[in-house]
């Protein structure tokens, strides 16, 4: 099918970004576009304005700074994957690139994309919650830093306002014991459940409406996962169990 029908925006700078997001109505920000297409061609998206980030200049930075690295709106997540950075304080983020849909798809897709588009069973939503990282928003109005904590609301919510753009999002070094595993019917294809250690930490994606922190001793306490055509409940609950052993294994 094709888009319904929309006005199109290119910005070049933040500031003209705000500007638009915060003065039109039914506005989306565009960037990777690898979610936000699907759901254009589907019909299952409606904005009456797209805002295309994607002639931004310098957006695309991978940076360290304070103790830990910022990657902006327009990182890809394949530059995320092959950033001798990342891999060097925070390889865990590089090991889930992965995971990741497939490397055609990383090519445009972004990690900031990601955050905001808050798919509960995507694997950087948990690894931020894991980490203890945050998020740079901005807009016309103010500029403010979302724990990751705070940040997934719900099934695709997030507590950005619909005026404010995810500048950047920060992931805090960490070299201890890590590890993410998934299982998904097919390689790429979005988890069925999934878990993420950092050191003594522990978020599961995959089987709530948001990604959760858990306790390794009894990961599944509280969890009411749903069923659908590709697994039950129980199912879920089961590989949450497994998971979490393998990942505290090593
Ligand atoms: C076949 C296929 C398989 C996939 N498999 C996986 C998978 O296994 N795991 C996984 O995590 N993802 C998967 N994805 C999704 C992919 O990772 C997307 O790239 C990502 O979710 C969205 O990033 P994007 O840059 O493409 O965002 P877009 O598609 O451009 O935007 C997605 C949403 O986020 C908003 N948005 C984007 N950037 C910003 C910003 N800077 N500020 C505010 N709002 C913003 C948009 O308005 C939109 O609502 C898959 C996609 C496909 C097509």
């Amino acid at each position: 099918m094709k888009p319904p029908p929309f006005e199109y925006h290119a910005p070049t700078s933040v500031d003209e970004t705000c500007s638009l997001l915060g003065s039109l109505e039914e506005a989306k920000v565009l960037a990777g576009g690898q979610s936000l297409v699907p759901l254009l061609n589907f019909r299952l998206a409606r904005p009456a304005h797209l805002i295309d980030i994607n002639r931004i200049d310098g957006l695309d930075r991978i940076y360290e700074r304070d103790g830990g690295v910022a990657v902006q709106a327009l990182a890809r997540q394949a530059a995320v994957e092959d950033s001798e950075l990342i891999a060097r304080i925070c390889p865990l983020l590089k090991d889930a690139m992965r995971l990741v849909a497939h490397r055609v798809i990383r090519n445009r897709g972004t990690v900031c994309g990601s955050l905001a588009h808050a798919d509960p069973a995507s694997e950087l939503p948990a690894i931020l919650l894991a980490l203890g990282g945050n998020v740079t928003v901005v807009s016309r109005r103010t500029q403010r830093v979302i724990a990751a904590d705070q940040l997934f609301t719900g099934v695709f919510e997030t507590s950005l306002a619909a005026d404010e753009l995810l500048a950047e999002a920060w992931f805090p070094a960490f070299s201890g014991p890590s590890a993410i595993l998934e299982e998904s019917r097919r390689h790429g294809d979005f988890a069925l459940a999934g878990v993420v250690r950092a050191g003594d930490a522990l978020a599961l994606f995959g089987v709530a409406s948001r990604p959760v922190l858990a306790d390794r001793r009894d990961p599944t306490h509280g969890l009411q996962p749903s069923g659908d055509l590709e697994a039950t409940p129980d199912f879920r609950m089961h590989l949450v169990r497994v998971l979490t052993e393998k990942a505290f294994a090593a």
